[in-house]
């Protein structure tokens, strides 16, 4: 009986093991169309100043509904991007999908502000993101001012020496970087203060369990206090009550983004919610 259950046990495994292998490769196999036929979407989420609640900037966030297989979540597709060879490409595809939209907004002359492109680690070694972000400014006649790099602690720290030049030469251009899903890897304190960037982004796994966790107070406390120390901005992700929202505001996180405000919504939205920002007189 035992070694039945056992051999039930491991056909259960590998059936479902193949069927998970399955689906990466009917992404893998569907991305690059995605991003031929612009099945890829790009949406966007304001980012408010918290003193004012005004929107002064936004992160471009990845949409992708297959016509088969529904909605795939990015923190999916891209993972099996990055192993495919894929990522360089839609790295590119937002970066053009971010300075084209500046370039719209500007053109009429409509209320702009900056946009957050999340970067990968595999963007930085398999290609030159300083190139990409100059190629995409230049195509769409653009400030660099107007576009931010998002890139996650963990990779900064780990690929330190490939990413460094990179981020030394955006930031001389005038391209800002920021630190995302900061908290949650390993970051050498030294490094942290030599690099050339202007936010840390808080993670959304502080902010979620601020209000019953004493522990996470005194860690945002922190990163807060260190963040303001080294002169850059802080910005707190995943705000999705109004109590993270005043416990944020009084302990002088500069910025915040989160459903609480809006969440990541379509082009059309983003420019119908930006004319409304334009309207707001100090
Ligand atoms: P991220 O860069 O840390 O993005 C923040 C994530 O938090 C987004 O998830 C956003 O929709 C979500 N979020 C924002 N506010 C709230 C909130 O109040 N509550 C909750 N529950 N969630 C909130 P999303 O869009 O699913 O993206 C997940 C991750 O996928 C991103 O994390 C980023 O690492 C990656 N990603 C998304 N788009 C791109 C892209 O264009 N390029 C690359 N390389 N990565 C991307
Ligand atoms: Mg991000
Ligand atoms: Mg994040
Ligand atoms: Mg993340």
């Amino acid at each position: 009986h035992a070694i039945k259950a056992g051999e039930k046990r491991i056909q259960f495994y590998t059936a479902d093991f193949l069927q998970c292998m399955q689906r990466q490769l009917k992404i893998e196999h569907c991305l690059k169309q995605a991003i031929e036929t612009q099945e890829l979407k790009v949406f966007f989420q304001p980012k408010y100043d918290l003193t004012n609640n005004k929107i002064v900037g936004m992160e471009a966030l990845l949409r992708w509904t297959h016509h088969e297989l529904g909605p795939i979540p990015p923190d999916e597709f891209i993972a099996i991007a990055e192993n495919a060879g894929l990522i360089v490409n839609i790295g590119r595809y937002v970066l053009n999908a971010c300075a084209q939209l500046i370039s719209k907004l500007q053109a009429e002359n409509k209320f702009c502000v900056p946009i957050a492109v999340n970067i990968s680690g595999h963007h930085f070694s398999q290609a030159n993101v300083f190139k990409d972000v100059q190629q995409a400014l230049l195509l769409f006649n653009i400030a660099p001012e107007y576009i931010e790099i998002e890139i996650t602690e963990n990779v900064v720290m780990m690929d330190y020496d490939i990413v460094i030049d990179q981020l030394t030469q955006l930031k001389a251009l005038g391209v800002q970087i920021s630190i995302d899903d900061f908290g949650t890897g390993h970051s050498s304190l030294e490094r942290l203060a030599k690099l050339p960037i202007d936010s840390l982004k808080i993670d959304r796994s502080f902010v979620l369990n601020l209000n019953e966790q004493p522990q996470t107070q005194a860690i945002i406390k922190a990163v807060l206090s260190l963040s303001a120390a080294l002169g850059l901005k802080s910005v707190a992700e995943g705000i999705e009550t109004i109590s993270q929202e005043q416990f944020l505001r009084s302990n002088e996180c500069t910025l915040g983004q989160g459903f609480l405000f809006a969440k990541p919504i379509a082009e059309d939205e983003m420019i119908a919610l930006l004319n409304t920002q334009s309207d707001i007189k100090d």
